[in-house]
């Protein structure tokens, strides 16, 4: 799934091609990821319109148009944007492809289809379910520490599923949350109650250091190919049974709630 480290380099590609850009064409292949409006409506909308800005609200990314109309794309686990010329074979799961006028085609493909788009009028993204329930964005800068104290309180579960949870801070997914409570020495299964003014502080911390390093990363190796999810470089996320860097202990590794979890229980306490 897209977090903020991926999303945030998408935006500033996107954002460096398509403003001033024009669709001139929609073609819908799996029109199940248009969850509103129908289809046909969501072609006649773009096509003619040009793209403004893009946006990110925690893990939607909003694409701004000439008409007022904003695309929000939450691509969940398995979608992906892709921006390159009509001549680059389609992924099979390509669900639509937006040719623009400048030769190039932005498209979406997901192969499990799970991700959602939206097409709403600005100003009216309450149509667009759980947008406007997200709490503040993760890296707002208005998440002081002392607010970041304040709106955890408010939540007694495992500390993983706090972080995850989009409406106590928007945009961190199973990937990062495991990185940020890597960082912090925090074990994901510990109940929020149990966790000290410092681990509070470490945790907040963590998501700033983790979130702002892997941007950057990204950043260096993305080159336009916003489809590629580069993860290679975590610490901890997928690496069960590998060493942990800090350490040398094996990293554990837990399947619950349909996430995998991976920690190192000598680090994180
Ligand atoms: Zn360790």
């Amino acid at each position: 799934m897209p977090e903020i480290p991926d999303l945030e380099n998408i935006k500033a590609f996107l954002n460096g091609v398509l403003p001033g850009v024009k669709v001139t064409g929609v073609e819908t292949r799996i029109p199940l990821v248009i969850r509103r409006p129908i289809p046909q409506e969501f072609a006649s909308i773009l096509e003619g319109n040009a793209f403004q800005e893009v946006t990110r609200r925690g893990k939607f990314l909003v694409f701004h148009t000439t008409s007022g109309h904003v695309m929000a794309i939450n691509a969940m686990l398995t979608g992906h944007l892709q921006y390159t010329g009509p001549e680059t074979r389609r992924h099979a799961k390509t669900c639509f492809v937006l040719s623009l006028e400048n030769g190039m085609e932005l498209r979406y493909y997901d192969g499990r289809l799970m991700g959602k788009v939206y097409l709403v009028p600005r100003g009216q993204e309450a149509l667009i379910p759980r947008f406007e329930e997200m709490g503040p964005d993760a890296l707002d800068p208005q998440v002081t520490l002392e607010l970041f104290r304040k709106r955890i309180r408010r939540y007694t579960g495992q500390i993983k599923g706090i972080l995850v949870k989009d409406t106590f801070i928007a945009g961190i997914g199973n990937a990062y949350s495991d990185e940020i409570l890597f960082e912090a020495g925090i074990y994901p299964f510990r109940r929020r109650p149990t966790l000290t003014e410092d681990e509070i502080e470490a945790l907040y911390n963590s998501i700033h250091l983790v979130l702002k390093e892997a941007t950057e990363t990204i950043g260096r190796r993305m080159n336009g190919r916003i489809d590629l999810k580069i993860r290679d470089f975590l610490k901890i996320h997928r690496k069960g049974q590998q060493s942990c860097p800090r350490c040398g202990n094996r990293i554990g590794e837990v399947k619950a709630n349909q996430r995998l979890t991976n920690f190192c229980r000598n680090c994180q306490r």
